[in-house]
């Protein structure tokens, strides 16, 4: 799937089109979703779009300082029927590798358990600097930075 957007409005609301396209049924951890693209290409907008659509409303921002960041999962009302809820999520993690040199730092923080989990959803950016810590059925999302409002967005 690939869509072109044309504001930051519009990246946060691709979150929608990952969740009805594609099926999560028969994962056996956690939901992941690797984000790859340069900075400023959109990343952290789309985890905010994301996560407003999962009902966090704690603002999220890149975790510069936390290189991970934890978010409670509380869908809305209107959503409770839908595919959202068959993914039965609870927890949203936003992990931001881009100061990390090697995987290794993601072990003291607990990755193993977190990916275990069926009940999280993980998003990462620069996942290419992690790439063994990534399972094999995960999502890939890459973002590239056309001008200033415009982005290509590739879901695979
Ligand atoms: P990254 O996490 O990839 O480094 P961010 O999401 O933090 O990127 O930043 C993207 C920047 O680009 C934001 O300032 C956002 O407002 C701006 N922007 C402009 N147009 C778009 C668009 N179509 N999609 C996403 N972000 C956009
Ligand atoms: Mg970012």
């Amino acid at each position: 799937m690939e869509h072109v957007t044309k504001s930051p409005e519009e990246t946060k609301n691709l979150g929608h089109f990952l969740i009805n396209g594609l099926s999560f049924e028969k994962r056996k951890g956690a939901i992941v979703i690797a984000l790859e693209g340069e900075l400023g290409a959109g990343k952290t907008t789309f985890v905010q779009g994301l996560a407003r659509l999962l009902g966090i409303e704690a603002k999220i921002k890149s975790p510069t300082f936390n290189l991970i960041k934890k978010y409670h999962i509380k869908l809305p009302k209107r959503l409770q029927k839908t595919k959202l809820k068959i993914l039965n999520s609870r927890f949203l993690y936003h992990l931001d590798c881009y100061r990390l040199k090697n995987h290794k730092d993601l072990l003291v923080l607990g990755i193993k358990d977190i990916l275990k989990n069926k009940e999280n959803v993980l998003l990462i950016e620069w996942p290419e600097r992690v790439k063994k810590i990534l399972p094999p059925k995960h999502i890939r999302i890459k973002f590239d930075h056309i001008n200033k409002n415009t982005r290509k967005i590739i879901i695979k």
